[in-house]
C-alpha cells in the first residue's frame, strides 16, 4: 500500500467491524482494526457456553487468524478511550491512530435500567459472563446436593431468568434440558429434574418482537420443557438468595432462589455517548447514535457508526433491531461507500435486506419468522442450526460444533460442564456454613 492510501480506522471487531474490514480486502486503503479483545466473538452461541454445550474457543476466532491473509489490515489490541475529531485520531490508553475514514462498531452491553444488580444477576455478553453463568448454574446443583434443609435446597434449585427475548428463551430452554436430561443420573441426593426454571417478563408474551403465533408456540415449547413462564411480571428487587416479583394487579412476592440471570435490557457502548459529545450530537435513550441514510454521522461524512451502536430509522416505523445481520450488512455497506468515494462516485443509501429471524428454544424446538412464512418445531430448529454453524467464522469451529451438537443431540450430554472462574460451593469457601454431609 502506498503512503497516499486512505487510512480507515475501525473501532470494534464484532459482526459489523469485522464485516467492514473484510469487505475492504481489495480496496486501496490501509485498515486498522482496533479491539480490546484479541478475538471476534460469535455472541449468538454464548448461551451454549453458559450452559456447558460448547467451550469458549468454539465460538471465538482470533482476529489475527481471521485476517491473516488480508495484507491491508493491521490489528491493534487496545481499548479506545476517546476521539480527536478535529485531528482525525482515535485515542487509546497508550497512543493514537490517525484516520481518513472512521468506522465505529463498538456494540452494546447490558442495561439494568439504573439498578445495581450486575453482581447478583449476571447478564450474557462476554466469554467471561458465559463461564461465570455456567459456574453459577453448576455450583447451585452441587450445593443443592449437599443441602439437608428442604427449603434451602429448593431455593438452590430455583433459577430465575429475567427477560423473555431470544437470549432469555434460549437460556431457559437449555436450563430445562440440563436439569431434566443432562444431569438426570449425575447426583445421588437430589433429583435435578425437580429444578424450577422461571422465565419472567414484564410484557404479555415471550419473544415479543416476533409475530404473536410464534410467541405462543415458543411459550408452549418452553412449558413442555418444564419452564414456568411468568408474563406481565417485573422484577422489583434482587437480593442475595431472593428476587421480588410483581405481577400486574397482584402484590409483590419474594421468590427464594440462588441463581438469577439477566437477559432483559440492552444499552449501547459508552463510546456512543463519548462520540456524541465530541461531535455535538446526541444519543437516544438506549445510547445509540442516529445515522444518515448512508450510515455516516450527521455533519461528519468521514465518520460512520454501524451495528448495535447506531440507530437507523430512515423510512422505517422503528429503528433496525440490534442483530448480527444488520451489523454485517452495514459493515459491508460502509466499506462499499468508502470504495465508491475513493472513485469519486456518490454515496448510496443503506437498505437492509431482512432474510428472516430465528430463535431457538431447545433440542429440535425453534421458531422462524420469514415475513409471510412462519415456521416452528424441528424444521425451524434445523434451519437455526445450519445458519449458526455456517456463520461461525472459523472452518475448524464449524466442524467441531457440528460434531459436538450431533453427539449431544443423541446423548443429551453437555461435555463443557466445567466449574471455573474460582467459583466454589459456599460450603467450601465459607467455613462453618452448611457443609453437612448426607
Ligand atoms: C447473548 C446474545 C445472543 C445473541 N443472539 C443473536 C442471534 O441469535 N442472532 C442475531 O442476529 N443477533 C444476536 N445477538 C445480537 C448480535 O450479537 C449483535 O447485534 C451484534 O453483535 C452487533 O454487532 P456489532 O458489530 O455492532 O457489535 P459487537 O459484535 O458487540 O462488537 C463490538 C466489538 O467492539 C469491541 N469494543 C467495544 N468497546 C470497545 C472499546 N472501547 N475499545 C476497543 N474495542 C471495543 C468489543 O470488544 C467487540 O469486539 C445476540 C447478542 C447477545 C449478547
Amino acid at each position: 500500500m502506498g503512503p497516499d492510501s486512505a487510512r480507515v480506522a475501525i473501532v470494534g471487531g464484532g459482526f459489523g467491524g469485522l464485516a467492514a474490514a473484510r469487505a475492504l480486502r481489495s480496496a486501496p486503503v490501509e485498515v486498522t482494526l482496533i479491539d480490546r479483545r484479541n478475538f471476534h466473538l460469535f455472541q449468538p452461541l454464548l448461551y451454549q457456553v453458559a450452559t456447558g454445550g460448547l467451550s469458549p474457543a468454539n465460538i471465538a476466532t482470533p482476529f489475527r487468524w481471521a485476517l491473516r491473509r488480508q495484507a491491508n489490515v493491521d490489528v491493534v489490541l487496545g481499548e479506545v478511550r476517546d476521539f480527536d475529531i478535529a485531528g482525525q485520531r482515535v485515542l487509546l490508553g497508550d497512543g493514537s491512530i490517525a484516520y481518513d475514514h472512521l468506522i465505529v462498531a463498538a456494540g452494546a452491553t447490558h442495561s439494568y435500567f439504573g439498578h445495581d444488580w450486575q453482581a447478583l444477576a449476571p447478564g450474557l455478553k462476554t466469554i467471561e459472563d458465559a463461564t461465570r453463568i455456567r459456574s453459577r448454574i453448576l455450583v447451585a446443583f452441587e450445593r443443592a446436593d449437599r443441602e439437608p434443609d428442604p427449603e434451602r435446597r429448593a431455593a438452590l434449585l430455583t433459577f430465575v431468568i429475567v427477560g423473555a427475548g431470544p437470549t432469555g428463551v434460549e437460556l431457559a430452554g437449555a436450563l430445562a434440558e440440563i436439569s431434566r436430561h443432562t444431569l438426570r443420573h449425575d447426583f445421588r441426593h437430589i433429583d435435578p429434574g425437580s429444578a424450577r426454571i422461571l422465565l419472567v417478563d414484564a410484557v404479555d408474551r415471550v419473544l415479543a418482537a416476533y409475530p404473536a403465533d410464534l410467541s405462543a408456540r415458543a411459550q408452549a415449547s418452553l412449558e413442555e420443557l418444564g419452564v414456568s413462564v411468568l408474563l406481565n411480571t417485573s422484577v422489583s428487587a434482587v437480593a442475595e438468595g431472593e428476587v421480588t416479583l410483581e405481577t400486574r394487579g397482584e402484590p409483590p412476592r419474594g421468590v427464594p432462589c440462588a441463581t438469577v440471570l439477566w437477559a432483559a435490557g440492552v444499552q449501547a457502548s459508552p463510546l456512543g455517548a463519548l462520540l456524541a459529545s465530541r461531535t455535538g450530537l446526541s444519543t437516544d435513550r438506549a445510547g445509540r447514535l442516529a445515522v444518515e441514510p448512508d450510515l455516516s454521522l450527521p455533519g461528519h461524512p468521514a465518520i460512520s457508526v454501524i451495528g448495535d451502536l447506531s440507530s437507523y430509522a430512515h423510512g422505517l416505523e422503528r429503528p433496525l433491531p440490534g442483530v448480527a445481520p444488520v451489523a454485517m450488512q452495514q459493515g459491508r455497506h460502509v466499506a462499499r461507500r468508502i470504495r465508491d468515494q475513493l472513485r469519486g462516485a456518490p454515496a448510496a443509501p443503506f437498505t437492509y435486506r431482512d432474510r428472516g429471524t430465528l430463535a431457538t428454544i431447545g433440542r429440535a424446538r425453534a421458531v422462524a419468522d420469514f415475513g409471510r412464512f412462519h415456521v416452528s418445531g424441528f424444521p425451524a430448529w434445523f434451519l437455526w442450526l445450519v445458519v449458526h454453524v455456517m456463520n461461525l467464522t472459523q472452518a475448524q469451529n464449524r466442524l467441531l460444533v457440528l460434531t459436538q451438537w450431533a453427539w449431544s443431540y443423541v446423548t443429551y450430554n453437555r461435555s463443557a460442564r466445567l466449574i471455573t472462574d474460582g467459583a466454589r460451593p459456599s460450603a467450601e469457601s465459607e467455613p462453618g456454613s452448611g457443609g453437612s454431609m448426607h
